[in-house]
């Protein structure tokens, strides 16, 4: 399935860098200790613009929810409908969320609740981006 593929800027740049070292970084606020994703220019919770920092997380989540994307408006999707669109939770903190396709899964059976672990997809030379997988 053709995914976007990402235009890092100033703010997400650290962020690319580690994908494409098949790493996981999400900003993490020293004032208040709070993981945060995607990435931003304050955290999103004491508002702190100093002390958010890059650190490293372990890429296991779960399968909190789904839905099946039937009739999206992405021009480059339109081929692969319906497909699945899942909210993963981060395992290290379940209040981080994240979007996955969730491959190799059908339309309609994504199992909600399943171990999901981080992979990376090449979607332009030289670049990836990160996505999720049930667990084996
Ligand atoms: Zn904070």
């Amino acid at each position: 399935m053709p995914k976007v593929i990402p235009v890092p800027d100033e703010l997400s740049q650290p962020f690319w860098d580690a994908v494409n070292e098949r790493r996981l970084v999400l900003q993490n606020c020293a004032a208040c200790d709070k993981l945060q994703y995607p990435p931003q220019a304050a955290c999103q919770v004491c508002g702190s613009a100093d002390g958010l920092e890059w650190k490293e997380v372990e890429g296991k989540g779960h399968v909190a929810t789904y839905i099946v994307i039937e009739d999206g408006r992405l021009n480059r999707r339109m081929p692969d409908q319906p497909y699945n669109l899942a909210l993963v939770t981060l395992d290290q903190d379940p209040t981080v969320n994240f979007y996955s396709n969730l491959p190799g899964v059908p339309a309609y059976q994504a199992p909600v609740g399943a171990a999901v672990e981080l992979t990376f997809e090449e979607v332009a030379p030289g670049q990836l981006i990160h996505e999720w997988r049930v667990a084996q």
